[in-house]
């Protein structure tokens, strides 16, 4: 597999570049990369381009790329997701599966029985994970994650045309009947925290247009709940 670097400030025209100081660290010490290895760029907004590596030194690795075309690996629908995180460890787990599964947006949310929301610094190693999905997964849009969103106003806020509720109880329904919307559609879905939503939570989103879905007669583990979920809407 051709190794991807992340490149945020790719020139249309390509050209001669430096990679950034992390990247360069990663492509010296990790990949041992050299003169003439054939590599792939992408700014995380669409664009990749092929270049070739024509100086390594300690701490700086030099290419010359072709000029960078946009290769939307994308799927048709824009999926969101606002989610109760998990701890960091399980978050990261999470992150970078959505990442792969190609998710437009994640809203962290602060719900009624979140016990501790995310830090600053745990968005921040998010971040990271998100660009080594793209890497690894060939996509080119990096994974968006908002600002962190209390439950409440993340469900006045949301303003996709279908938006869901994943919710355990009986009379939710399979988020199937939801498959045939519009190829282009943006589709909201909300995952709870460990300890569920709360009833008040709950009307809340159904009042503010969230249909209830139900993910099968088992109970599930956030990022289970998400996976299985996201995994729905994103071929
Ligand atoms: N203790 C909670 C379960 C929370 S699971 C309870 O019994 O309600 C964490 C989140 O995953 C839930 O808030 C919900 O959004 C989602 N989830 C898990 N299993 C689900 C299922 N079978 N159907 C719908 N949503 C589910």
């Amino acid at each position: 597999m051709t190794r991807r670097y992340f490149i945020p400030e790719l020139q249309s025209t390509g050209g001669t570049i430096t990679l950034p100081d992390a990247e360069s660290q990663h492509a010296i010490r990790v990949m041992r990369i050299k003169v003439g290895d054939a590599i792939e760029l992408f700014n995380g907004k669409g664009l990749q381009s092929d270049a070739v590596v024509t100086q390594v030194d300690r701490n700086h690795c030099i290419c010359e790329s072709q000029a960078p075309q946009l290769i939307d690996r994308e799927p048709a629908k824009k999926v969101r997701m606002g989610i109760a995180l998990p701890k960091p460890d399980r978050a990261k787990e999470l992150i970078e599966r959505l990442t792969e599964l190609g998710i437009h947006h994640v809203t962290p949310i602060m719900a009624e029985r979140t016990q501790r929301g995310p830090t600053e610094s745990s968005l921040d190693k998010l971040r990271k994970v998100i660009i080594e999905g793209c890497k690894q997964s060939g996509r080119n849009h990096l994974l968006e994650i908002g600002r962190t969103t209390k439950s409440h106003d993340y469900f006045q806020q949301e303003s996709s045309q279908t938006k869901l509720i994943a919710h355990v109880s009986e009379n939710g329904i399979s988020p199937l009947s939801f498959l045939n919307g519009p190829e282009s559609e943006t589709i909201s879905v909300a995952i709870g925290p460990e300890g569920g939503w709360t009833e008040t939570e709950y009307e809340l989103a159904v009042k503010n247009g969230f249909a209830s879905v139900n993910l099968g007669k088992r109970i599930y583990r956030i990022e289970t709940a998400s996976v299985s979920l996201a995994s729905i809407f994103v071929t």
